[in-house]
């Protein structure tokens, strides 16, 4: 199975992916983790741009997302459908939904999630896990623990995200199974939540 975490910045998801993928090891399941942007040379071109190292407008952004998304499950070394064909279960930092919100200040909601259907029609998550934190405590820890400040992380940009998240997750119940957690608990709790919910659904 397909799991996605969501979340804004600073919402710990990658502290719980890796949780996740240790309690499924546990439980004798092969796991591959991986994240978007991607490290492929596509994703390092995007991480470049949010580093300020190379220049792109907004829109430019969203399509360079798209085309890594569709490497990141059609990429025949290590792509996440090759993945699951292998039997991994594959637990993604990120997938299409990052783009409904992230993307949608600046290039129309619709254009985003059609130009993500051909991604969405691929492969849909089994589960999208969004944690769900306050834009104040993201960008305390992203203070916190960063040395350089990367586009799109400031406080009026979190708390857009943030909403639009969560309109999209109104506007998707139908199509997207969603699970929201709050993600001002510690690490820990959070990551029982998660597992309560996770094992019963897949692996009872
Ligand atoms: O999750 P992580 O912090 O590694 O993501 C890197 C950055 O990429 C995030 O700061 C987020 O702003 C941005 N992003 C985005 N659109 C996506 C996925 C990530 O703008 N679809």
């Amino acid at each position: 199975f397909f799991i996605a975490f969501e979340g804004i910045d600073g919402s710990g998801k990658s502290t719980q992916v890796k949780l996740l993928k240790e309690k499924l090891e546990a439980a004798g399941l092969k796991v591959y983790t991986t994240c978007e942007p991607t490290d492929s040379p596509m994703g390092k071109m995007i991480r470049d741009i949010f580093n300020h190292r190379i220049e792109a407008d907004h829109r430019t952004i969203a399509a360079l997302f798209v085309a890594d998304r569709l490497d990141h499950l059609l990429n025949k070394t290590n792509g996440i459908l090759k993945m699951l064909e292998e039997g991994y279960t594959v637990i993604t930092d990120r997938y299409y939904l990052s783009s409904y919100a992230y993307q949608s200040p600046y290039m129309d909601l619709n254009w985003v999630i059609q130009a993500n259907s051909l991604s969405a029609g691929l492969l849909r998550p089994d589960l999208n896990i969004y944690i769900d934190i306050s834009p104040e405590v993201s960008i305390e820890r992203i203070n916190k623990g960063r040395s350089s400040i990367e586009l799109y992380e400031t406080l009026d940009n979190l708390k857009n995200v943030r909403t639009k998240y969560l309109e999209i997750f109104e506007l998707l119940k139908e199509e997207e199974k969603i699970l929201v957690v709050d993600g001002n608990k510690n690490p820990g709790e959070i990551a029982t939540g998660i597992w309560n919910k996770v094992s019963s659904r897949f692996l009872e």
